[in-house]
């Protein structure tokens, strides 16, 4: 397969349809971001990689930083993280609050704000610097000493954050906040103000794809159970309310965020990571999704 010359066709194929989608505008900082950014990055667990557009640009990945939490979370606390939050896809918005009051504060997956709260919630008792250590392991996965928080973009949320605000503070009505709202708060706009390229969430997400052992530094982040459940959720619960409509279309667990990013992984075998920040109404990148699904389907490389 000539994968490079696969990414071309699908660039241009998908050419039209950039600045289509809409870009975040309820983060002021991330409405200022250029909508023409389209980039791709292909990595596969063996070493070969393929790059197109802005590959190597980095940009604000958002909910993307839910799943490296996840695995922090995972990591050091095993599966009791699962007694707070559960894993079923929400079929509702990222920032919904209507089920929260229903489920008795427990969040529906980690992927829902909701969910990220919560885990927030859990590694500021984890860890003593968990703010440090998330920076650290993205570097580290990603092999980038690059990648850095946006201390611009946290501010501006954090403005504006009055649902997260308001998700947070019932949770902590129904007690399953244990620290003061604010700092659950800031660390959670700390961790989504990550700023990767798809250069580096494509390697990052490998050390996924390859059962939690990364290919940079060879270390076993992961056990295989917690790799297959953390797999499961991407599958499931990494695209909002159109969860279904990632696996119907593309076929692969992965995540996207506000920011425009999405990355997807192909267990044993690649990550890919597209970055376009135009987005639909689901709040997916519209380009994001029309390549992968392009991807797979001229590749036949999904798990199905
Ligand atoms: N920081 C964003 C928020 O809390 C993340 C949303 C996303 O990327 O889904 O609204």
């Amino acid at each position: 397969m000539n994968y490079a010359q696969t990414l071309s066709t699908i660039y241009d194929e998908v050419l039209p349809l950039i600045r289509k989608g809409q870009v975040a505008d309820y983060i002021p900082q991330l409405a200022k971001v250029d909508p023409g950014k389209f980039g791709i990055y292909l990595h596969f667990l063996e070493g070969e990689s393929f790059a197109m557009g802005d590959a190597e640009e980095q940009f604000s990945i958002q909910s993307i930083s839910k799943v490296l939490m996840l695995c922090m979370a995972v990591g050091k606390l095993g599966e009791r993280v699962y007694q707070r939050v559960d894993v079923e896809p929400s079929g509702d918005p990222f920032n919904s609050l209507v089920q929260l009051e229903y489920e008795q504060g427990i969040p529906r997956n980690p992927f829902i704000n909701a969910g990220a709260l919560v885990i927030t919630d859990m590694l500021i008792d984890a860890f003593d610097d968990p703010k440090q250590y998330f920076l650290e392991f993205a570097r580290a996965i990603s092999g980038s000493q690059g990648v850095a928080y946006n201390a611009g973009v946290a501010k501006s949320e954090k403005q504006c954050g009055f649902k997260n605000a308001a998700i947070v503070n019932l949770m902590k009505s129904f007690g399953n906040i244990k620290n003061d709202v604010e700092d659950v708060l800031e660390l959670y706009y700390d961790f989504c103000s990550l700023e990767m390229s798809c250069q580096e969430l494509a390697k990052a997400f490998c050390t996924i794809a390859n059962h939690g052992k990364s290919i940079i530094n060879k270390k076993k982040y992961l056990s295989e159970s917690q790799f297959k459940r953390i797999t499961a959720i991407m599958m499931t619960c990494g695209f909002y309310d159109e969860a279904g409509e990632f696996a119907f279309r593309v076929g692969l667990p992965g995540k996207s965020g506000v920011g425009g990013g999405i990355v997807a992984i192909l267990p044993n075998k690649f990550s890919i990571a597209v970055w376009s920040p135009g987005l639909n109404e689901k709040g997916n990148s519209l380009v994001g999704m029309k390549v992968l699904e392009l991807f797979t389907t001229k590749t036949n490389l999904s798990i199905f």
